[in-house]
């Protein structure tokens, strides 16, 4: 592809070959083919949510078309087609973070589902007293549900902070882990700043402590390769709908030996083994954290995702934002008056932002005029606003289909958004 060199000064030096052929990725996201307004859509809001793969759409749409049956329950032709791909789906997953059992696979409605089933489901063994650790950058989904269980157990929250620009502060860490701690919980990478923190270490040190830790995986599996044995965390939980999949289904892994010791979540159809009323008596993992009919149509539709996801290499998509990511902060920095939140040099292509005198709502309106999607807001995640002192930001987050010219149409749109409200 001939990328537009931009009226931000980098040089052709400055950008590396394509390592793939970016034009026939971006045709497998019907999405990005939208006019807005008149333009063509450049889509700047991945980290909300990611586009999705054609070959998403048309896994959850066959499951609709084809004829829909419930999984696990039928033994009609349907019912065993849908059980088969709801499994290999689940098959698709383990691959994707390098699981060592298909059975510590939960499927979910998403990561927000997932830490609740964790804080209510592990949450419910730990007794008063004990502590929890979470950190000042962690999105909401990973903060309420820890409160919420001590509201009800008496389990007291701690939270490791963070350093001015925008990393943890593991100078705090050693003094934070103390004997009360049970869990360490924390993102993978930071919604709102990119950073991607040093979750090997982090486990690491919990691990050495008997600390189990939690990582919520939503920012990360779109954008890196995730190996949860190499990482050796407790948990790890990540959404479909941002790993360019179907929205409504989510994932929750742990180590079957944690799996296997924590009660159900929800109760109900498919995850007993024997119901009566003195008593019933729970299936094996998976299901007994499958209660009810599962979003099957998205299960499926995640599975193709991954495929797809795979079939680009995670490792030719990291490479390739790591790429995009750097021209995006340069290019970012040359605005006037923009201030990045978060200085880290280890970020995903997630850029915060303020400018002067403007509010963050002015500006991604005015750039919808223009065709280009941006967030603005507080991202679900008002300590760490709270922390950097601002009270709401923009937020370009990109992903592998985006494009050097799709940054230059950006800081084009700010230096007009800047002219026209000042
Ligand atoms: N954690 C992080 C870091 C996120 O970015 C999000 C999505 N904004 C979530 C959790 C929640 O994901 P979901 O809404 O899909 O449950």
């Amino acid at each position: 592809m001939n990328i537009a060199l931009s009226q931000s000064g980098l040089s052709r030096s400055a950008i590396l070959h394509e390592p793939f052929d970016i034009d026939a990725v971006r045709a497998q996201f019907p999405g990005l083919a939208r006019q807005i307004n008149g333009k063509p859509l450049v889509y700047l809001d991945s980290a909300n949510t990611a586009q999705k793969f054609a070959s998403a759409i048309a896994a959850s749409n066959h499951y609709y078309q084809a004829g829909s049956a419930n999984v696990f329950r039928a033994v009609h032709t349907l019912g065993e087609e849908a059980t088969a791909a709801f499994e290999a789906a689940r098959d698709e997953v383990k691959r994707l973070i390098n699981a060592p059992d298909r059975a510590e696979i939960i499927f979910t409605r998403g990561t927000t589902e997932a830490l609740n089933l964790l804080a209510y489901s592990y949450g419910s063994l730990l007794k008063p007293g004990d502590a929890i650790l979470l950190t000042e950058m962690e999105h909401h989904a990973n903060i309420v549900p820890w409160q919420m269980l001590a509201q009800r157990s008496g389990v007291k929250i701690k939270v490791l902070p963070i350093t001015d620009a925008g990393e943890l502060d593991l100078s705090q860490l050693d003094a934070l882990l103390t004997a009360e701690v049970k869990l360490f919980c924390f993102t993978h990478v930071s919604n709102v700043l990119g950073t991607i923190n040093p979750v090997q270490q982090l486990c690491e040190i919990a691990r050495a402590r008997g600390i189990l830790s939690v990582i919520d995986g939503s920012q990360a599996a779109p954008h890196l390769q995730v190996d949860v044995q190499a990482i050796d965390c407790d948990f790890y939980a990540f959404t479909g709908h941002k790993v360019y999949g179907p929205t409504g289904v989510g994932v929750l892994w742990g180590k079957r030996s944690h799996l296997e010791a924590m009660p159900p979540f929800l109760g109900g159809g498919d995850m007993i083994d024997v119901v009566s009323f003195s008593g019933s008596s729970f299936a094996e993992l998976p299901n007994k954290f499958e209660a009810g009919t599962p979003n099957i149509a998205g299960v499926i539709g995640l599975g193709a995702a991954i495929v797809s996801l795979r079939s680009l290499s995670l490792a030719a998509v990291s490479a390739r934002e790591h790429q995009l990511a750097n021209y995006a902060e340069q290019a970012l920095l040359q605005v006037h008056g923009l201030r990045l939140m978060g200085s880290t040099g280890n970020r995903a292509p997630v850029f915060s932002f303020t400018m002067d005198g403007l509010h963050p709502h002015d500006i991604a309106t005015l750039l919808d005029q223009r065709g280009i999607a941006i967030r603005s807001g507080q991202h679900c995640a008002h300590p760490l606003m709270a922390r950097m002192g601002v009270s709401a930001s923009a937020r370009a987050s990109l992903a592998f289909y985006n494009t050097e010219a799709e940054v230059d149409a950006l800081v084009e749109g700010l230096h007009a958004v800047r002219k026209l409200l000042t």
